[in-house]
């Protein structure tokens, strides 16, 4: 729900996205269930085959076309305080209504409409035949520059998610244990993500061993044993929408391998070297090569496999993607992940993750939790 959201920041990124649009020539978004729904109504709605739908004019007034049976909950969401609501019922053809709905407060047919860019093909297809004429776009032309600088607002409640995901890797010797399987300790992990303040887990990745090996392997019956290298990558969505996402390597009891010991400081030193190349004016890919130069200057590279790091928000994964040959230009309020890894198939792996935020003049880092090499 859209809790923790007031109308007022709602209104502006409503204001914020009409103005883009405008800006853009493009006429009207139509924008389904998902982030993009989320971030400008605050209304968490269910992906259904019937038509919710927010229709966003250039020049008018946005309104939100929901199911009848799905009007309370809209009106729950707090969304018909910032758009009006108007519902379909189970004969009425809901992509006319949306299409009228635009053409209306446009006063005629829109050339070029941008349909969400998660929207269900079966629904850009009904557009389709709706508005025979308009061209359609994606709505993520409009509203990605929009999401990726977040608000003061918004890197507050990335600053809330951070901590809490902390807290739950400050408790890891409670449960991460040799004799334990990774799907026990995961279990207690899920527990906790709630515990310390997520709505809803969104992955809870324990790799131990050779498991480590493998970036987004996510839990086995495996027996962790004294000395293992163990990856544990967890994230979670707050009760407001925002996402949590932090990796930490432990060792499991036991003595470290040595070579273990010695990517694991590499390792370290790239993430360090990667988040202290983030500032404003300089490329996401600069990022990367920033982690990437040190693993390879470490002669580890051929076993750095994946980019350094995703942007975060109301989505897990969104822009800015922090990768070799990205061009954008991080500015103020862009928040992403710094993770780099290097996996020994067959033997272990590490990975070191935190969500930093670019401030006026550097970085911020919104995951504090310890990195230095933790024996549990
Ligand atoms: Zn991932
Ligand atoms: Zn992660
Ligand atoms: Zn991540």
């Amino acid at each position: 729900m859209g809790q923790g959201v007031s109308s007022e920041v709602l209104q502006q990124r409503l204001g914020r996205a009409t103005q883009a649009a405008e800006t853009a020539g493009v006429d009207a978004l139509f924008v389904t269930p998902g982030a993009d729904l989320r971030y400008l109504t605050g209304y968490e709605a269910l992906p259904l085959e019937r038509l919710t739908c927010l229709v966003l004019p250039a020049r008018g007034e946005p309104v939100l076309v929901v199911p009848r049976l799905e009007h309370a909950a809209a009106e729950a969401s707090g969304a018909g305080d910032v758009v009006k609501i108007a519902t379909h019922e189970e004969t009425d053809d809901a992509f006319a209504l949306a299409a009228g709905l635009a053409r209306d407060a446009l006063g005629g047919d829109p050339a070029t409409v941008g349909v969400a860019d998660r929207m269900w093909a079966e629904h850009v297809l009904r557009f389709r035949s709706a508005l025979p004429h308009a061209h359609q776009v994606t709505a993520g032309r409009v509203l990605r520059p929009l999401r990726l600088v977040k608000q003061p607002d918004e890197v507050d409640a990335l600053r809330r998610a951070g901590a809490a995901i902390d807290r739950v890797h400050e408790r890891m010797g409670e449960w991460l244990r040799p004799g334990r399987t990774e799907a026990q300790v995961a279990r207690d992990i899920v527990d906790a993500i709630v515990e310390e303040g997520h709505a809803t887990v969104n992955f809870t990745i324990v790799a131990s061993g050779p498991n480590g090996a493998s970036p987004h392997h996510h839990t086995s019956d495996r027996v962790i044993e004294a000395g293992d290298p163990v990856v544990v990558d967890i994230g979670g969505t707050m009760p407001d929408g925002y996402c949590s996402d932090c990796t930490r390597t432990y060792v499991a009891g036991g003595t470290v391998d040595p070579e273990f010991a010695r990517y694991y400081d590499v390792l370290l030193a790239a993430q360090i070297a990667s988040c202290a190349a983030v500032r404003p004016g300089v490329t996401a890919a600069s990022v990367d090569a920033a982690a990437r130069d040190v693993i390879t200057d470490g002669g580890y590279g051929e076993y750095f496999v994946h980019r350094t790091g995703h942007g975060i928000g109301l989505e897990e994964h969104e822009e800015p993607w922090i990768v070799a040959g990205n061009s954008t230009v991080l500015a103020e309020g862009m928040a992403f992940s710094i993770e780099p890894g290097i996996y020994l198939p067959g033997r272990h792996g590490a990975r070191i993750e935190d969500i930093v935020v670019v401030t006026g003049d550097g970085v911020e880092r919104l995951d504090t939790c310890p990195r230095e090499l933790r024996v549990l």
